[in-house]
């Protein structure tokens, strides 16, 4: 039962032969453990391997991997589920981090208006400040200089 694909090329034009190609072992239900040819280049992220495929003649399928494959294959997936959720989790999480992050950049720039705010009323408030001193220092002058005239009127009044 051995079964030998077309030497598909890719569409780089590359394809494999037997010589030059890589023994693998397959991890399916019904053929566990039977080994077969395969492009050299495959792997699940790499789309250069061609379509070259060639059960090894003498290579037969493990009858007790066969048996375990099922339990192997049910705990993969309760794993790949697991991680499923875990990523989903991942996701949610790093979303809620976003969104935090997103409130801490609202009420830092809050906080930057409001000092911004501050710093204005605290100048307003001592230019405030100034302009009061200025106008006691000049109501204790007009009240000396009036003191002082009343004095010299009074003098003038009682001069013979
Ligand atoms: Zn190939």
């Amino acid at each position: 039962m051995s079964k030998t694909s077309n030497y598909l090329p890719n569409s780089d034009g590359h394809f494999c032969g037997v010589e030059n190609c890589k023994i693998r072992t397959s991890l399916k239900l019904h053929t566990f453990g039977r080994r077969f040819y395969s492009c050299r280049y495959w792997s699940p992220d790499d789309d250069r391997a061609c379509k070259f495929f060639k059960w090894l003649a003498t290579s037969v399928c493990c009858a007790c991997g066969a048996a375990t494959a099922p339990i192997v294959i049910a705990k993969f997936n309760r794993l790949k589920h697991a991680v499923d959720v875990a990523n989903e989790e991942s996701k949610q999480a790093h979303a809620l981090a976003a969104a935090a992050l997103e409130r801490e950049r609202v009420t830092e720039r809050k906080y930057a208006r409001a000092k911004a705010t501050r710093m204005i009323f605290e100048e307003k408030a001592k230019k405030l400040t100034i302009a009061l001193l200025v106008l006691g220092v000049m109501f204790l002058v007009l009240l000396i200089l009036s003191t002082r005239f009343r004095e010299v009127k009074i003098r003038q009044m009682c001069l013979p």
